[in-house]
């Protein structure tokens, strides 16, 4: 399989490069040249199948002979080793609950494969590997742990100071090992931009291996495919669901729409979007407007310019019915999303988190149209994780769960630094 960049002017690369390199050096995404078709026989049997072995099915094609076959099953199985159960809360809703891995939510998925692949891929480079990370919370995290302990590979997250959740800033400081977190004083665009300036820096590029970890890496995006079979396994009704997925850059989204293409199709995709909604105004207006991000209590969805939308339109081939027919998109609002919490609580004694929130409040309204249809959520993180959100709106103390009260005992470590160039570059050529 070789990935072309959605920009056009790179060259194309195997799995391999593009999962090194990260984005296109033109800028553009990653995207297979064709989508592969699942076999007749996975589509029959898959429902028998354990998940490591949908997993390695699903990515197979994606992956080639990059990965000789059993480190991918082992890499696939490390991936996947948490339950992702599909639960039902109400009449006609489930939640697919993404939150059992590590850092309780479902980025840990794509970040778990990628970093399995880069760790495969660093022993056949002379240098060591370089993870730059600018984080708003849930994406350090996932990254960090991914990493931790893998030999060749160095970590190093930059987060915004004072504007990560407790929960969050712990999981990022924590960790020690190969894993370095600096603290930036200034924003999430700060710390992007310092990272953007790491990759186009001469000097830096000369000594470090330097590839980023963000949603736009193809290892994180295609495996981010393997939970939409698992709801299918577990979805026990002769009509197919409708999927509300809670969205920002649309990576998650777009995988599925992925899988769906490849044969595991559903009946229809909700995009659950809060008040930034770029996409929903593209499918009521067929423009494609940039605005400013606005914050919201589902803020790991407040993205102003989904960086996956050009893999949409590659997707289906730049044909707007075609995506207006595949998807519909609502966008809520924080007292929508808070009066969801709080109803599903009271109603269905469920716990909603305010990003599963906006998905189930999106498919709500969708099933007062086409009252004959069900479907499911992707809960994409536990509601500990929006402890302050829920607990103000449920208007009660949750408790933490076991496998969390172990973080908030130990002391966070990171390193203080201005948002200047210099300064980082400095930690980085030490590190
Ligand atoms: C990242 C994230 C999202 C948005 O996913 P995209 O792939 O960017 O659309 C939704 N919910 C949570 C909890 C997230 O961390």
């Amino acid at each position: 399989m070789l990935y072309f960049s959605t920009n056009k002017s790179s060259k194309s690369v195997n799995f391999r490069e593009a999962t090194i390199t990260g984005q296109a050096p033109d800028k553009g995404l990653y995207f297979p040249e064709f989508v592969p078709k699942l076999s007749e026989n996975f589509l029959k049997n898959f429902k028998s199948m354990s998940n490591a072995d949908i997993a390695f099915e699903l990515i197979k094609p994606y992956v080639g002979d990059e990965i000789p076959t059993d480190d991918l099953m082992k890499i696939c199985s490390e991936t996947v080793d948490f339950e992702i159960p599909l639960k039902r809360i109400s009449d006609k809703i489930w939640s697919l609950e993404l939150f059992h891995g590590p850092t309780l939510a479902f980025k840990d998925v794509g970040a778990r494969f990628m970093s399995r692949c880069l760790r495969y891929f660093a022993k056949q480079i002379d240098k060591k590997i370089t993870v730059l990370v600018a984080t708003s919370g849930d994406t350090g995290g996932a990254v960090a742990n991914g990493f931790l302990g893998i030999d060749g590979v160095e970590v190093v997250i930059l987060y915004p100071s004072g504007k990560v959740s407790t929960i969050q800033e712990l999981q990022l400081t924590t960790l020690g090992q190969n894993i370095t977190a600096l603290e930036v004083a200034g924003t999430f665009d700060d710390c992007q931009a310092l990272v953007k300036q790491a990759f186009m820096d001469s000097e830096l590029n000369e000594n470090l291996f330097l590839t980023s970890a963000n949603s736009i890496n193809i290892a994180r995006w295609l495996s981010q495919q393997f939970y939409y079979a698992y709801a299918l396994k577990q979805w026990n009704l002769e009509e197919l669901p409708v999927i509300s997925v809670p969205s920002g850059n649309f990576g998650n989204i777009c995988a599925g729409l992925l899988a769906s293409e490849s044969g595991l199709a559903p009946k229809h995709f909700i995009a659950a979007c809060n008040a930034n909604d770029v996409f929903t105004k593209y499918l009521e207006t067929k423009k494609y407007e940039i605005k400013d991000t606005i914050p919201t209590i589902s803020n790991a969805m407040d993205v102003g310019n989904p960086s996956n939308f050009v893999r949409i339109l590659e997707l289906f081939g730049h044909d707007f019915s075609k995506i207006s027919e595949a998807i519909s998109s609502v966008s809520i609002s924080d007292s929508e999303t808070e009066q969801t919490i709080s109803k599903v609580y009271k109603n269905f004694n469920y716990l909603l988190d305010p990003h599963g929130a906006v998905a189930y409040t999106a498919l709500e309204i969708y099933l007062e149209n086409y009252p004959n249809e069900a479907g499911f959520i992707l809960e994409t993180a536990h509601p500990i994780k929006f402890l302050d959100t829920v607990e103000r709106v449920i208007n009660q103390s949750v408790e933490i769960p076991d496998n969390l009260t172990y973080l908030l005992k130990l002391r966070k470590n990171s390193t203080l630094i201005k948002p200047n160039f210099e300064d980082f570059k400095a930690v980085l050529l030490k590190s």
